[in-house]
């Protein structure tokens, strides 16, 4: 096992993976920028190096800092959390010419699953349904985009190869806009992601979001953890995930999970990842791998009682998987909000500092957070403060806690999104459990105030 390990992000992800390194006896390194020097991490690390200025591009995103890091502190492991580099596959590939081991798949893994049309066509080859589309990337020649549209149906949906964070995609509903959302979206795919590639799908019109966690080790062993239903979106982020997925027949999610961990294996898959689909008409639709550590974890580790980190940490070691498939069983259900720094219905956010933070406690609820009584929120990151993460052996008690839990919760000094999820917790439709990707934005549209 390792004796140390540099982790090359922030915030409460930064804190979970220094978590699970002092639980394993690993001692960890963090890089911070100057704008979270006060950050509890920062001060919890065994080794802290601040490694420029607030800017992304300066600090998180800077490869040679980080990997000189690794180099002066001895460390032997680079853990990449998710965001920032965790999906660059040349950073990947950068450490491990270093002489580190990056904790993720394999640079080759990264970069056929970072092109969601060399993705889609490893899925398609490994028995994973698809989206129907183009089965490539769209060409020139318009009278054949026009032709590929007709073969699909509209509404389609033009999306970006090099895509992420949902940007990058266009809906048409007709002919006569075809042509033109293509160009756009693809001038826009070349400005954002540096790749114009575009390619087309069948848009589905009330599909809801199902996703599959799996692990793999280099062993050819591959195992999926069950599922997480994060339909709870606005503008294609997620604010709320919970598994198991209410109302899916426990068959029809271990077919997709079988073929998920095939696929791992059929790939040559290691480390966690997720497999993301949307799901309509009892049919499952692959839309993209995410090959890393995701923020909502969590739910599938109150369920399933893996710790995920430490298992990326002892794949990324070289270890055989410690369980089987047929050992892994899910207990009672979870739900995850995320807490963001923000107006809880104009959605701008709000940095600054916070004046008073009691997180809540009690039987079943987790709280994954960086951020402390006094704690400054800087303006320059994403705008999650945490998680509050709850478990119950059946969805009505896991509901049940996660209202007591965000009733106690108390922010002062911002403003969170605390009291959109004690509206949400509470609506009829949501309690019933299987809503769409659609329904929080009709819901906000409907609650306006
Ligand atoms: P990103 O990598 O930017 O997150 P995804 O491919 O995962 O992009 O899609 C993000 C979201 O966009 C999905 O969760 C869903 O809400 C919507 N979406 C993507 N593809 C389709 C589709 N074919 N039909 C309907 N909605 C879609």
């Amino acid at each position: 096992m390792f004796k140390k390990i540099l982790i090359a992000n922030r915030g409460e992800i930064a804190l979970r993976i220094q978590r699970a390194c002092k639980e394993m006896g690993i001692r960890s390194v963090v890089v911070y920028s100057e704008a979270d020097r006060d950050a509890k991490y920062v001060k919890l690390a065994d080794e802290a190096v601040c490694i420029g200025p607030a800017p992304s591009a300066q600090s998180y995103l800077n490869m040679p800092a980080i990997i000189s890091t690794a180099e002066v502190t001895d460390a032997e492991a680079i853990h990449p959390g998710y965001g920032f580099l965790s999906e660059n596959a040349d950073f990947a590939e950068r450490v491990e010419k270093s002489g580190f081991v990056f904790i993720g798949p394999t640079p080759e893994s990264i970069r056929i699953m970072g092109d969601k049309v060399s993705a889609k066509q490893a899925m398609i080859k490994s028995g994973v349904p698809c989206v129907p589309g183009s089965p490539e990337a769209l060409p020139e020649d318009p009278k054949e985009i026009i032709r590929i549209a007709r073969a699909v149906g509209y509404p389609v949906i033009i999306k970006a190869a090099g895509g992420g964070g949902g940007r990058g995609m266009r809906v048409v509903h007709t002919e006569a806009a075809l042509l033109h959302a293509v160009q756009t979206t693809r001038s826009e795919a070349g400005a954002a992601f540096g790749n114009p590639a575009v390619y087309m799908e069948k848009f589905l019109e009330n599909p809801r979001h199902i996703e599959i966690q799996v692990l793999a080790d280099e062993h050819r062993n591959a195992v999926w953890l069950g599922e997480r239903d994060c339909s709870m979106q606005r503008r294609h982020q997620k604010i709320i995930e919970e598994a198991p997925a209410p109302g899916i027949p426990r068959r029809v999610i271990e077919k997709i999970g079988d073929r998920c961990a095939a696929a791992c294996k059929k790939i040559g898959y290691r480390g966690a990842g997720t497999f993301e689909f949307l799901f309509e008409n009892g049919e499952f639709y692959f839309i993209e791998m995410n090959t890393r550590v995701q923020v909502e974890h969590p739910v599938t580790e109150l369920v399933t009682g893996i710790d995920i980190v430490q298992m990326q940490i002892r794949v990324a070691a070289g270890e055989k998987l410690p369980f089987s498939q047929r050992s892994i069983e899910m207990r009672g259900h979870a739900i995850e909000c995320r807490i963001n720094a923000e107006d809880p219905y104009k959605f701008t956010p709000s940095p600054g500092r916070i004046t008073m933070w009691h997180p809540p406690g009690g039987p079943g609820v987790r709280v994954d957070s960086h951020v402390y009584t006094n704690y400054f929120v800087p303006p320059n990151y994403d705008s999650m403060i945490g998680k509050v993460i709850c478990h119950g052996d059946t969805r009505d008690q896991a509901l049940a806690r996660m209202r007591t839990a965000l009733s106690e919760t108390l922010v002062d000094g911002i403003q969170t999104n605390i009291p959109l999820h004690r509206e949400l917790m509470a609506d009829a439709k949501f309690i019933e459990g299987g809503t769409s990707i659609h329904y929080l934005e009709h819901w906000l549209n409907d609650h306006r105030r």
